[in-house]
């Protein structure tokens, strides 16, 4: 029997506006047999098909590459059709197309005996909470849920994720947390920079705890027990969090050249028709990281979409946000943690509290890069929604932040304070 999805999102709406933004944005893989399901859809009879492969090799034979879904040359997937619908699911119905294309903007992540459901940002209608409530959908997530565990049967009963090395806990606790975080996160009474650092301060106190007891099971921490030591911890960690941004200091040269860096991996675009030009060339690719580093100058258009500005643009305070953006920005973060999208298999197997620290370094590029955007013309709450698009676009999906030295430099930041300060310094 599938195991049943939770966690659905309260706080969220969504339905396809069918911009068809994720037929021409990713490459979607498919496996031998949706390869055979769409060649027997006789599609060589459409004269729009003629002389055009559906499927493109996707990375070397040798790393394991299989098949993707090919592309036209201007960007979109062969299948999408003039009116940006897609042609297979308007023929055939939604259960002809490839799995990642139905699955797609939600996310199903395994925690132990249920499925606990997310969305991707980076769809412009989940970031504009246009549509329904998603508990609307839940009948077709039960449907892709099944369908995953029929491909992966290993991810029922998945091992709990460790909250950092060694340290494992029962997924019951771990929700337990989870809950805790998203409150903290939530409380709209504070701004949201500030929420962040109380998280950064609690994962902090949180990191040094022993909570198995040492082999003494009347010291093991659980249950009750363990949600009462989190929000007595999330008081003290509330408490010790400096009340404004002024109070905060600036982050040091180390902590901004690193997040320049990490930053120049979250705002790159490699495919589709929003391809940056600065990295086509291996060449480019070394300049544009020194650029990075050295933080002056132009910025280098390592997405299509980024203006002809300079760094210096993006160290201009640009005042608090709206209460609209302040709304998206706490929805996504909330979905991402409540759905558990953050660590583990969604986030490049990273532990628990360095998953939420890897989450927390989304908030600074986010506003690093709205910035940015606005420095080129565009405006405020347009120029945020928008980057945190970019940046959920390679949350926990491009390979290059799954590397060890980005994985090191994330830990760098935090063991530092550095993170806590870049969250402060771009929300001025
Ligand atoms: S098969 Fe259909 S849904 Fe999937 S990418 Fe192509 S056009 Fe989009």
């Amino acid at each position: 029997m599938t195991m049943p999805v939770r966690s659905l999102p309260v706080i969220q709406n969504w339905d396809c506006s069918g911009c068809g933004a994720c037929c021409r944005a990713y490459h979607v893989p498919v496996t031998a047999e949706e390869r055979a399901r769409i060649e027997k859809q006789g599609w060589e009879q459409d004269e729009e098909f003629q002389g055009v492969a559906y499927f493109a090799k996707e990375g070397s034979w040798l790393a394991g590459g299989g098949y993707r879904l090919n592309h036209r040359a201007d960007g979109a997937c062969v299948f999408l059709g003039p009116d940006n619908r897609c042609r297979i699911h308007a023929k055939f119905g939604s259960a002809a197309k490839p799995l990642a294309c139905r699955v797609y903007p939600f996310l199903l992540v395994p925690a132990g005996d249920h499925w606990r459901l997310g969305l991707r940002f980076a769809c412009p209608a989940v970031a504009g909470d246009q549509g329904r409530p998603i508990a609307d959908h839940l009948p077709e997530a039960r449907e892709y849920a099944a369908a995953l565990e029929a491909d992966s049967p290993a991810t029922v009963g998945s091992l709990p994720i460790p909250l950092q090395a060694g340290r494992i806990v029962p997924w019951s606790d771990i929700l337990r947390i989870v809950t805790a975080v998203s409150k903290l996160l939530g409380n709209t009474a504070e701004p949201l920079e500030r929420r962040w650092r109380t998280v950064l301060g609690l994962v902090g106190l949180c990191r040094g705890l022993k909570l198995d007891g040492g082999g003494d099971p009347k010291k093991v921490v659980t249950g009750g027990r363990l949600s009462e030591m989190v929000h007595v911890l999330g008081q003290a960690a509330d408490e010790e969090t400096p009340r404004t941004v002024e109070e905060v200091p600036k982050p040091g040269w180390v902590g901004r050249v690193v997040f320049r860096q990490v930053t120049a991996v979250y705002v790159r675009k490699d495919h589709g028709e929003e391809k940056g030009t600065a990295q086509r060339t291996p060449l480019g690719r070394v300049l544009a990281a020194s650029r990075f580093a050295r933080g002056s100058g132009r910025i280098p258009k390592v997405h299509a979409r980024l203006p002809g500005v300079t760094f210096a643009a993006a160290e201009q305070p640009a005042g608090a946000i709206s209460r609209e953006i302040d709304g998206l920005l706490t929805r996504y973060y909330r979905v991402k943690v409540e759905s558990l999208q953050f660590c583990g298999p969604t986030n490049f197997g990273v532990p628990f509290w360095e998953g939420l620290e890897s989450l927390a370094m989304t908030f600074p590029v986010v506003l690093w890069l709205s910035r940015v955007l606005v420095a080129g013309g565009m405006g405020r709450d347009e120029a945020v929604s928008r980057a945190v698009r970019t940046v959920d676009d390679n949350f926990g999906f491009n390979k290059l932040l799954g590397l060890g030295r980005q994985k090191f430099a994330l830990r760098l930041l935090a063991s530092r304070g550095e993170l806590a300060r870049l969250v402060a310094w771009y929300a001025r």
